[in-house]
């Protein structure tokens, strides 16, 4: 065999080299997703308590839809941002990946 193939997508994948298979990588990005969207919809529109953006921020991080990068220049816009090259801020990962 030239590849591996992940026990559950066995018939349908051809898996080149990843260390994942990319369906179950898939998946788990599906639940990810979802489970995020619920949070939001549950505490941004059906809480009558105010949310605090850390909440949302640290289940993001959990979840692995953004991640931890240390700033750079391109990074920094002195107008709006309030973080400076070196600091430690957060990006979309690669899931989130193409948004703005
Ligand atoms: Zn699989």
């Amino acid at each position: 065999m030239s590849w591996n193939h992940c026990p559950k997508h066995k018939e349908i994948i051809e898996w080149k080299g990843q260390v994942e298979c990319p369906v179950c990588q898939l998946q788990a990005d599906i639940e990810n997703l979802k489970e995020f969207a619920r949070y939001i919809i549950k505490v941004e529109c059906w809480s009558i308590y105010d949310q605090d953006g850390g909440d949302i921020q640290e289940l993001a991080e959990k979840l692995g839809l953004i991640k931890k990068h240390i700033a750079t220049e391109a990074d920094v816009n002195p107008d709006v941002d309030d973080f400076e090259v070196g600091d430690t801020i957060y990006k979309f990962s690669d899931v989130l990946e193409g948004g703005k």
